[in-house]
């Protein structure tokens, strides 16, 4: 059976400028060609089954040649694949994607060009430039600034001028001088404003705004280097005006999220919306217990207990299916009280169509512990291995019973510290989330160190276990997501 070619615009980067079409094109693909504009995250997308093809790695200064990159593709659709040929931006505005079809259709192989946001519009907007206003101009042109080693543009600088239109330029940084040089040459004013964004839309993006007569010197000095845009055109002085990306409150920090891989999503989604540049560590990870035979036990006399207590999103949705495996369900629960650490806890419960009765005012061990002085037992803690000794000791002392039983274990993932230790060298914020994210990112670092770690903490028992190790800390005002965002974003806006 023959495969398909689809040829998707993978966007800017952003993984939210990817559109709908394309992350369904990513999804349902067996192998990947991908370019080197290609964001990480975007790459992440890719099914773990999906072989992926790198044709933008530079071995030895050389990019896999355009010919060969046709003939992959021809070779895997015609082995019955059904490929996905990722590129950056948009996949016709300079991405050679005709090109890459051309072969495809001489072969009759069946493609799709799923377009992309291209960075000639994108970039632009995210430096806080309208590519056209109506006050200023009434075109636009992309130009691509590419000239082959040593050769002269082939751009007719003249006919650019008389449109009066913004110029948008790709792929111009080295033939900055002589682009703005023609443009002079051929009449245009030296103050007209003129702008270059490098890596536009990231986290490191940086602008220069200044007039065509100085961009080039401006350039030079503040070494800009390719990919960058250059914007030509009188809507470039609205750039300050319309500053908004760079104006970001996390605009160019680099923040450590530990959390492990199926939970960071929304805290590292918070902190890419504030600007951040957001490295995912996954230092821990919760692995349900399979053999567990003192919760089943308890799920055999579940009415004898006065209160159920979970003190992690995990223990609700453990211990709901084990008891539908077991053919129970939430009947089995009519009559036990119900206790969560937190709002995200008892949001669990709450998917699972049950009220939490009880929710401490800050969200730890302790404050739960002393929320739960004045019940009576028998209690069932349903929770982490080697979790706080705060309630066992709190019954304990008070003589209420209590069946104190793991539910899960937290293991202790190896992420690849390649991609944290370079970042220690400087003040490098990670969050934690729970005291074992502490002890896991401090165990994936041996001999690490960790004077410039600065742990962003979502509460005081986190905190605690981070001072322990030398770390410098600030504790979020509640144990929520949300608080430890506003503390993120506090500390970078300085308070
Ligand atoms: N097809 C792509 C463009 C490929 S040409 C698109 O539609 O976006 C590559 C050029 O795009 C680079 O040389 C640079 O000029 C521009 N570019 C791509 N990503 C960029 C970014 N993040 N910041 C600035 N320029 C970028």
């Amino acid at each position: 059976m023959i495969g398909n070619v689809i040829l998707v615009g993978a966007g800017p980067g952003d993984p939210g400028l990817l559109t709908r079409k394309g992350r369904w094109a990513i999804r349902q693909a067996q192998v990947v060609v991908y370019d080197r504009l290609v964001s990480p995250a975007i790459l992440a997308l890719i099914p773990a089954g999906a072989r992926t093809i790198d044709v933008g790695k530079e071995a030895s200064h050389h990019k896999v040649p355009q010919h060969e990159i046709n003939e992959i593709l021809l070779r895997e659709a015609q082995a019955g694949y059904r490929v996905v040929r990722l590129k950056g931006g948009d996949p016709f505005l300079f991405g050679r994607g005709g090109e890459e079809l051309e072969l495809l259709k001489a072969h009759g192989i069946p493609f799709e060009v799923v377009p992309g946001v291209t960075s000639a519009l994108s970039v632009p907007a995210y430096a806080g430039i309208p590519v056209t206003h109506r006050d200023f101009c009434s075109s636009l042109h992309i130009i691509t600034g590419h000239a082959k080693a040593g050769a002269e543009l082939k751009i007719d600088f003249g006919a650019l001028c008389r449109t009066q239109g913004t110029l948008v330029f790709l792929m111009g940084v080295t033939a900055l001088p002589m682009i703005c040089e023609g443009l002079l040459k051929a009449g245009m004013d030296p103050a007209m404003p003129a702008a270059v964004v490098e890596r536009g839309m990231t986290p490191r993006q940086r602008k220069l705004v200044s007039t065509l007569g100085e961009l080039p010197q401006a350039a030079r000095a503040a070494r800009i280097e390719s990919p960058a845009i250059i914007v030509v055109g009188k809507v470039c002085q609205l750039s300050d005006q319309f500053d908004w990306f760079d104006a970001l409150p996390l605009k160019g920090r680099t923040v450590v999220v530990t959390r492990p891989k199926d939970r960071a999503g929304t805290l590292s989604k918070k902190l890419r919306a504030l600007g951040a540049e957001v490295v995912e560590y996954p230092c821990i990870e919760t692995v349900e217990r399979a053999e567990n035979p003192a919760l089943d036990a308890a799920m055999e006399q579940l009415g004898h207990y006065r209160w159920l207590v979970f003190t992690s999103p995990a223990g609700p949705e453990i211990f709901m299916e084990r008891l539908w495996k077991r053919g129970l369900d939430a009947r089995a629960l009519a009559g036990v009280k119900l206790a969560a650490i937190g709002p995200k806890t008892a949001g669990a419960l709450g998917r699972c169509g049950l009220r939490a009765d009880l929710v401490p005012e800050v969200y730890d061990s302790d404050h739960l512990a002393k929320a739960l002085e004045a019940v009576e037992g028998p209690v069932l803690l349903c929770r982490a291995s080697r979790g706080s000794q705060a309630l066992p000791e709190l019954f304990s002392a008070r003589g209420i019973p209590f069946d104190d039983i793991p539910c899960y274990d937290t293991v202790y993932e190896s992420p690849d510290a390649g991609a944290v230790l370079p970042l220690l060298e400087g003040e490098t914020w990670v969050t934690f989330t729970s005291a074992s994210t502490v002890r896991g990112f401090v165990q994936s670092l041996p001999g690490a160190d960790l004077s410039h770690v600065l742990g962003l903490c979502i509460g005081e028992q986190t905190a605690r276990e981070a001072r322990t190790h030398g770390l410098t800390v600030r504790v979020a005002r509640e144990a929520t997501m949300e608080s430890l965002v506003e503390l993120i974003r506090e500390t970078g806006a300085g308070e």
